[in-house]
């Protein structure tokens, strides 16, 4: 099979798999422009402390790092967007409603795999936890373009999405990058809780509500109130490329029963074994227990709705 016949192949099984976008790039070095981007970001300190993001330099500038004689990047992204609400007052941002992303995407990429190893070529998935640059590599792929609050904007699909990565020795015709751009509007930068946004377009992770109430551990800085008690969408939410997103079709990705009616005060009164077994195969898991409680205490009172889709 020529490569040409093999892309479409791919990208036709993606499709039927469920993911929402597919695009090629050719395997090579990161640009040296995001490569230096990225350091003064973490040189300045905005990964707050993400220490891992400093890691492996070298396995992120370039695919052949992670699979040696790599040739293309596939990108792909899964939509995970729908439209039922949490009906009372635990609100989790959206990407955690359903099954944990890492787990359903690498189930989801499976198929793409056998069809580069049926065909004699290596295969590699990377689903946000190889240190791959993902939004980078999708940019490159054609399948999305970068918006102001550094999220990649998928074409009439939007931002709520997640982004995996096959990194293949298949020698595969790569994409053009999108020449669309954001509106630029600003209404993400204005609805911010923490102002994280910045002029350039990166986020200062250490005033970021989804990094805060996820990846920090201690307590908050002071003054911090939260929006939500998990993560936060609000950039994604007030952004006019999410107005035509529509509801996925990965069943495993829709807001689960145990989430619809969780209170504030089943939240406080969780105990190791009731979170391990209600947060089982979720995202949720990664702020754990403590950090999840500690949240709690920088939500206002009476909680601020937040404002619903359009
Ligand atoms: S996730 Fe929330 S806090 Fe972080 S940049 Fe977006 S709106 Fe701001
Ligand atoms: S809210 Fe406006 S400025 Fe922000 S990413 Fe969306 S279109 Fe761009």
């Amino acid at each position: 099979m020529d490569a040409r016949s093999l892309k479409q192949q791919l990208a036709q099984r993606a499709r039927e798999t469920g993911f929402s976008a597919f695009g090629v790039a050719r395997s090579a070095p990161v640009d040296e422009s995001w490569q230096r981007s990225y350091r003064q970001w973490l040189d300045s300190g905005c990964g707050a402390e993400m220490h891992y993001l400093s890691n492996h330099p070298q396995l992120r500038s370039h695919p052949a790092e992670l699979l040696p004689g790599a040739q293309s990047v596939i990108s792909l992204a899964l939509n995970y967007f729908h439209t039922e609400q949490q009906q009372a007052d635990a609100i989790i941002a959206m990407y955690a409603h359903g099954d944990d992303y890492h787990e359903v995407a690498r189930l989801m990429m499976r198929p793409l795999i056998e069809i580069l190893e049926s065909h004699g070529f290596e295969a590699r998935a990377c689903v946000d936890t190889a240190p791959v640059r993902e939004r980078y590599w999708a940019l490159c792929s054609g399948i999305a373009f970068a918006g102001r609050n550094g999220l990649a904007i998928v074409p009439d699909v939007g931002s709520f999405c997640f982004l995996s990565e096959i990194i293949t020795t298949a020698p595969l015709p790569p994409d053009a990058p999108l020449t669309k751009t954001c509106q630029g509007c600003g209404k993400c930068v204005e609805a911010c809780p923490g102002h994280a946004i910045m002029a350039d377009g990166k986020i200062d992770a250490r005033r970021c509500h989804s990094y805060l109430s996820i990846e920090h551990r201690g307590e908050l800085p002071p003054g911090t109130t939260l929006r939500t008690l998990y993560g936060c969408d609000i950039c994604q939410r007030v952004c006019p490329h999410n107005q035509q997103a529509t509801e996925t079709t990965v069943s495993a990705l829709k807001l689960r029963d145990t989430l619809r009616d969780l209170t504030l005060r089943q939240v406080a009164a969780l105990t190791p074994q009731t979170f391990a077994t209600l947060f089982r195969h979720s995202a949720v898991k990664r702020a754990k227990l403590t950090g999840l409680q500690r949240n709690l205490k920088y939500l206002p009172f009476p909680l601020v709705p937040l404002a619903p889709l359009d």
